[in-house]
């Protein structure tokens, strides 16, 4: 049984087959979806989602693409949807993405914090989203001592991973793994220990080898573990376990 770590399942590239997809995971191996909210109406669907299906858990939280839309009243429902709900296991997606910048840094620093401490006030854990922000990103980490959770969809270096887990984190691989060009995650991958290893599709991008450029969904993260078992010389057996436990314990689920 596999566990995708991260899937937007409420995604607008979904509203044709939502139900046909979810429906399937079982007979696709998968038997947990974490689906991280994305903004507070992206939040607001996830909660919904949760109550449907007994193998979907959800998250809340804005991502830096909309940094601004975090305020006091955000925040508020943000804690009433995880008081409420006891499949909202997380804070997230949270964080800082440098690439575009349509958001200036200084908002979306502000945003990450104040969500960070909403992680801590409510002792969960959080899901990060950290794009060419890996000094910021850091920095963030520090202040926050009792927070801890995933870097999802990781981009950044080895030495960097290391520093993470050291700190009680884990780190998350998605199709990006078996790209031909991967060299770097999989450097990552081989280079910190399989316990803090969590798989995600981030569906319905980053979609794996050989469906690269076509939309992703949880039914591919096969091929995440087969690609991790070829790096770590496992079975595929033995990283869906590993990485299920690993999922499980993140989210204490
Ligand atoms: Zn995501």
């Amino acid at each position: 049984m596999l566990f995708d770590t991260h899937a937007h399942m409420d995604d607008r590239a979904f509203d044709l087959d939502r139900e046909e997809l979810l429906a399937a995971f079982p007979s696709q191996g998968v038997g947990l979806v974490m689906n991280p909210g994305c903004s507070l109406a992206s939040s607001r669907n996830v909660d919904r989602l949760t109550r449907q299906y007994d193998y979907l858990y959800g998250a809340v939280g804005s991502h830096p693409d909309v940094a601004d839309e975090v305020n006091e009243a955000v925040l508020e429902e943000y804690g009433m949807l995880c008081k409420q709900n006891p499949k909202i296991k997380a804070i997230g997606e949270i964080g800082l993405d440098y690439h575009y910048e349509d958001i200036p840094r200084d908002i979306q620093k502000q945003a990450f914090r104040a969500q960070m401490a909403l992680a801590k006030e409510l002792n969960l854990p959080v899901i990060v989203h950290e794009r060419e922000a890996h000094e910021d990103g850091m920095k963030m980490v520090e202040d926050f001592p009792e927070v801890t959770g995933v870097f999802h969809c990781y981009s950044g270096s080895a030495e960097m991973a290391k520093w993470l887990v050291n700190r009680g984190w884990y780190i998350g691989f998605t199709g990006v793994l078996t790209f031909k060009n991967a060299r770097k995650a999989v450097e990552v991958a081989s280079a910190i220990p399989l316990e803090r290893i969590v798989l995600e599709t981030d569906c319905p991008y980053m979609a794996p080898e050989p469906f690269r450029g076509k939309r992703n969904d949880p039914g591919k993260l096969y091929r995440m573990a087969e690609k991790l078992a070829e790096i770590r010389g496992l079975t595929v057996e033995e990283v869906q376990r590993i990485t299920t436990e690993n999922g499980k314990r993140l989210y204490r689920i």
